[in-house]
């Protein structure tokens, strides 16, 4: 089958420049991986990988946004791994409890409660023709309670900024794990389960467009269900992409501080899957002084742990070198986009804050951070439209 997939993901145009091998960050870590070699090999020879090889690739897509000849390395990655899933599956972090929430998620008798999140301050509607996908980003503040992050900021800063936007979104009251993990681990049953979930719900909503916060979510609902399913009935934007553009067109005015400086961690499903990389620096250079890392956009670095895989020595490695790195511009915070970068960038902040004070530093969801830079004349407008609606109560 790898063989049908050569011209779909364009192997036969490698050129063999290198370029994907000099990006790669697995292979900056082990000599023997390269993602050339494994093109080439599969050219040549049609040959197997071994599952070390096949589970060490973060699919972070480095290698496919800098290949001049659209090779798609990591979908190639993705389909090896859907081949091989049956026979041999990966080591996956936390015992397993991501890829156990995803499968309660996907049994159509079960409702979890996924909107208790929800505040009275937060103003939705059920009528809305546009819902905020949530997706598992509230399951994340009972996992990681030590790391002292309140992950609900996110989905209440995202209705937020919404509303500041003259936006109040529909939130559906039992929302299934988008699939993305499962699509990237090469389950496609469970993830086929999950999807069929998620349009059904989004279909009786009504929704024409949904907005996801979260990266992996964006990037899964907008570019892999349309592979299995055809053109979906509803548009997908994504939350940071819509704030860029509103911050830079006036329809959102964030007051800038300027005793912050920042830096921004693009997570590879934003920058390399998705190319937005703009938009967060147009929301960051608006709040705050900014300052670049030298690997960032297309050439930035994974947060090293894709779909629960890969939390291992090297990947902690990866991820305090990514602090270094954020810490040497100067900036005094680093943001992102993903809440599952800031768990895992905090998840080795932590480690190392036992005995390494250098590695005390402010990281932040963007989402979070804008919505705590709203204009005070943006939350005038919101407190007057909580007026006006109660009055039509
Ligand atoms: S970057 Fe693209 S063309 Fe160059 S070696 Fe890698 S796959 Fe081949
Ligand atoms: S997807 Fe990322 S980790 Fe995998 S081969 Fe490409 S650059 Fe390396
Ligand atoms: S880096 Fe931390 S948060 Fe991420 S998988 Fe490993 S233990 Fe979990």
């Amino acid at each position: 089958m790898i063989r049908d997939k050569i011209e779909e993901y364009g192997i036969r145009q490698c050129i063999d420049c290198g370029k994907c091998s000099w990006a790669c960050p697995v292979s900056h870590r082990q000599n023997d991986f390269s993602p050339r070699t494994v093109v080439e090999h599969l050219l040549l020879y049609d040959e197997h990988l071994s599952s070390r090889e096949m589970w060490d690739c973060v699919t972070c897509g480095t290698c496919s946004a800098l290949c001049n000849s659209r090779v798609k390395f990591h979908e190639i990655m993705r389909t090896i791994r859907k081949l091989s899933v049956e026979r041999a599956s990966p080591m996956m972090t936390h015992g397993d409890t991501f890829d156990l929430i995803a499968r309660l998620s996907s049994k159509p008798y079960l409702h979890p409660k996924t909107s208790s999140w929800l505040t009275s301050d937060l103003r939705i509607s059920k009528n809305s023709k546009v819902l905020l996908f949530v997706g598992c980003t509230p399951y994340l503040n009972i996992i990681f309670k030590h790391l002292n992050i309140d992950f609900l900021q996110i989905p209440r800063a995202a209705v937020k900024l919404l509303n500041a936007m003259g936006i109040e979104p529909n939130v559906l009251e039992s929302e299934r794990c988008c699939g993305h993990d499962q699509y990237w681990l090469g389950d496609d049953e469970l993830f086929l389960q999950l999807a069929e979930l998620n349009l059904k719900a989004i279909g009786s909503s009504g929704a024409e467009e949904v907005i996801a916060f979260c990266p992996e979510c964006y990037s899964t609902l907008k570019f892999v269900y349309p592979q299995f399913f055809g053109p979906l009935d509803f548009e997908v934007k994504n939350l940071t992409a819509m704030m860029g553009d509103a911050v830079a067109g006036g329809i959102l005015t964030l007051k800038k501080d300027n005793t912050l400086s920042t830096t921004f961690h693009d997570p590879c499903r934003l920058a390399k899957h998705s190319n937005i990389i703009d938009e967060p620096r147009k929301i960051l250079h608006s709040i705050s002084n900014f300052f670049e890392m030298p690997r960032s956009g297309h050439t930035s670095v994974c947060c090293g742990v894709a779909s629960w895989v890969n939390c291992d020595s090297w990947t902690k490695y990866w991820q305090l070198e990514r602090i270094e790195e954020a810490r040497a511009t100067g900036a005094g915070t680093l943001v992102t986009a993903c809440p599952k970068c800031l768990a895992h960038l905090s998840c080795a902040q932590y480690e190392k804050n036992n005995y390494d004070e250098s590695y005390r530093f402010d990281i932040v969801d963007i989402h979070v951070l804008a919505a705590s830079r709203m204009s005070s004349n943006e939350r005038g407008k919101a407190e007057l439209q909580d007026s006006k609606r109660e009055k039509l109560n």
